[in-house]
């Protein structure tokens, strides 16, 4: 099974600031070549070219970092959340600093920026990566399991005891329109108790009432939320980003439990190492192996 490789049609930017690390930098959308993949590019340091690839990865605390020789692009999960959600294979993201402008804590600015440039096909196609057998990874109560499937379904399910939050679970069957109105408008959250913290250790250093859920012990101190369960659904959001650290477009059904960026990126690790060990899940389904070799 494949699917086809697509671009953007035109350049498009937008300029904001960085949640965590309070930077100003405007990012441009461009048309890319089949078989580039999503790259990004930083403007202001040479073109340095880092592939968005698991190999990448730099940091998850909080949000995810992809990065090469000592430089680095922050908080790229709701942009690639977009660029996943619109079927895109191939892109470059160019960047004049180190962080993905936070907007206004979605993804949905990301999904007009490309409606906006229009997405186009490469004429040629990629194949979607499907395992045959079911993987897990498992961090106490936290866990990310992916059952077989010829589709993308993503299964979240949270626990906070918080008031406003508390368990809230969601299932989403991947599709452009049902993201773009029920996933993309999802905004990232944070809670006022671990602000001092998170600043101390250069994070959040961006994030205001203007792009994050901000919660107290009692609530919401910035409603109306989008959603009764835009907690979740952001989580959702946060997982489609990560799983374009993949490199290529997945089939599966994915449940996770209470997990966050350190997980996801250990299961896309883990799907990863399972792709490459048999040329098993690539392509379409092998036939069935001998239970004994
Ligand atoms: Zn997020």
């Amino acid at each position: 099974m494949n699917a086809q490789r697509k671009t953007i049609n035109t350049p498009v930017s937008i300029s904001g600031i960085g949640l965590h690390s309070g930077i100003y930098t405007t990012v441009e959308l461009r048309p890319s070549s089949p078989s580039n993949g999503i790259t990004f590019v930083r403007a202001d340091l040479d073109g340095l070219r880092i592939p968005a690839l698991q190999a990448s990865t730099t940091a998850l605390d909080y949000a995810t970092t992809v990065g090469k020789d000592d430089v680095s692009v922050g908080t790229v999960e709701h942009l690639l959340s977009a660029v996943m959600a619109c079927g895109i294979t191939d892109v470059e993201v160019h960047i004049d600093g180190p962080e993905v402008p936070i907007v206004d804590g979605s993804a949905l600015p990301f999904m007009h920026l490309i409606d906006a440039a229009g997405v186009r096909d490469l004429g040629t196609e990629i194949p979607l990566l499907r395992l045959r057998q079911p993987i897990e990874v498992v961090d106490g109560e936290k866990f990310i399991r992916m059952a077989p499937a010829n589709r993308l379904v993503l299964k979240y399910k949270i626990d906070f005891s918080h008031p406003v939050i508390g368990r809230q679970s969601y299932n989403f069957d991947y599709h452009h329109d049902s993201f773009l109105k029920k996933i993309a408008p999802a905004r990232t959250f944070g809670f006022v108790r671990d602000v001092e913290k998170m600043r101390a250790a250069g994070l959040a250093r961006g994030g205001s009432v203007e792009n994050c859920i901000v919660l107290d012990d009692e609530g919401v101190m910035n409603g109306p939320l989008r959603f009764r369960d835009e907690f979740v659904r952001h989580k959702i959001l946060d997982l489609l980003g990560d799983l374009a650290l993949i490199g290529r477009p997945i089939a599966g059904e994915i449940t996770a439990n209470r997990a966050g960026h350190a997980l996801h990126s250990r299961f896309v690790a883990k799907v990863l190492e399972a792709a490459s060990r048999a040329e098993d899940g690539l392509g379409e389904a092998a036939p069935p192996e001998p239970l004994f070799a």
